[in-house]
């Protein structure tokens, strides 16, 4: 148990999470409340009941119908709020909040008023607890290259904060190499490139994302395990995963965290990473998932933590902050180390 004390307290930094999968049961009730919308979801108890899924597709759908329920802009100012507060409780001091714009577009709200709403959330969570955020906008891949496109122009106009682009959603419906177009353009913009890939479709889905957007970091990445070729790929280029294994379990994508490839992954020398993806969503937070790793796959405090310095090296902070915060991480540790 002082272990499992030790892995709360390390210092951690979360590259992949989604602010609308963060949001809490209550808050979402609120925002219903809020929008005037008439559900028949009364309780805390039935919005956890609502996040539960046969299997990806499931979920994605109940993504979309959580989507539906925000209506005004200025929701997102509490929403990333509060899961920036709820990664601090997890001793998180760097957080990239994604954002999937296109959705909320699609619903008739405004960009740059969201824009403005989370950056309003993410500087109040800063004031209060010290954490550091930016955002990276997942283009929704289910929308299309041209949607895509319509949200980079966006983004040129108000770029602020925004470090990223990425495609989630229905992988095995939507492939990568249609955005290539689109991740040439990002790049150009000095914007960071990240795709889900290999989490719901095969391995040729990552090396797409790899050979024909030029990805820096690859979203989840389960099914490399299924290409020796493509381990060796990553290896050698040192391409980031950034990797969520209880919302794969809770997806379906492994039946367990005992079988999770991520032990493999770390041990054969891949740059791995480890994010909540949608923690209300999949019940989990970040400590849960460190502790989850140490329990069922025997991740050590000094692997864990080697696990949070990888973080901060393939973050899109500057690198003199990245120097700053690793220090600062370093100096965490050694107050925290059991003798
Ligand atoms: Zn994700």
């Amino acid at each position: 148990m002082e272990i499992e004390q030790t892995i709360r307290n390390l210092p951690k930094v979360e590259l992949h999470i989604h602010t609308v999968g963060s949001i809490r049961p209550g808050t979402l009730l609120a925002v219903m409340d809020d929008g005037e919308i008439d559900v028949t979801y009364e309780s805390v108890k039935d919005i956890e009941r609502l996040f539960r899924y046969r299997d990806f597709t499931h979920f994605i759908s109940i993504y979309s119908q959580v989507v539906d329920y925000i209506t005004r802009e200025s929701h997102f100012e509490r929403i990333i709020f509060e899961m920036l507060e709820d990664c601090v409780k997890c001793n998180v001091h760097y957080v990239e909040a994604s954002f999937s714009a296109f959705d909320h577009i699609e619903r008739g709200m405004e960009f740059s008023a969201m824009i403005n709403a989370l950056n309003r959330g993410i500087r109040k969570a800063k004031k209060q607890f010290g954490v550091e955020s930016n955002i990276r906008i997942d283009l929704v891949r289910n929308a299309g290259p041209d949607a895509g496109m319509s949200v980079l122009d966006l983004i040129e106009e108000k770029p602020d904060n925004i470090v990223s682009i990425d495609i989630g959603g229905s992988e095995e419906k939507v492939p990568p190499r249609p955005f290539a177009q689109v991740y040439e353009r990002a790049k150009k913009m000095g914007l960071h490139l990240v795709a889900h890939a290999g989490e719901a479709a095969g391995p040729q889905s990552i090396w797409d994302a790899v050979n024909h957007l030029n990805v820096e970091r690859i979203g989840h990445g389960v099914t490399a395990r299924e290409d020796p070729e493509l381990m060796n790929f990553l290896k050698k280029k040192q391409v980031a995963i950034e990797m969520c294994p209880v919302s794969n379990v809770r997806t379906g994508v492994v039946s367990d965290i005992a079988t999770h490839p991520i032990r493999d992954f770390f041990d054969f020398g891949l740059l791995v990473t480890v994010n909540s993806d949608d923690p209300s969503f999949f019940h989990t937070d970040l400590n849960n998932e460190f502790i989850q790793l140490h329990r069922h796959l025997g991740f050590s405090i000094d692997e864990l933590f080697q696990i949070s310095l990888n973080s901060i090296e393939v973050s899109f902070l500057p690198e003199e902050r990245k120097a700053q915060l690793r220090d600062s991480f370093k100096d965490e540790y050694e107050r925290l180390k059991p003798l």
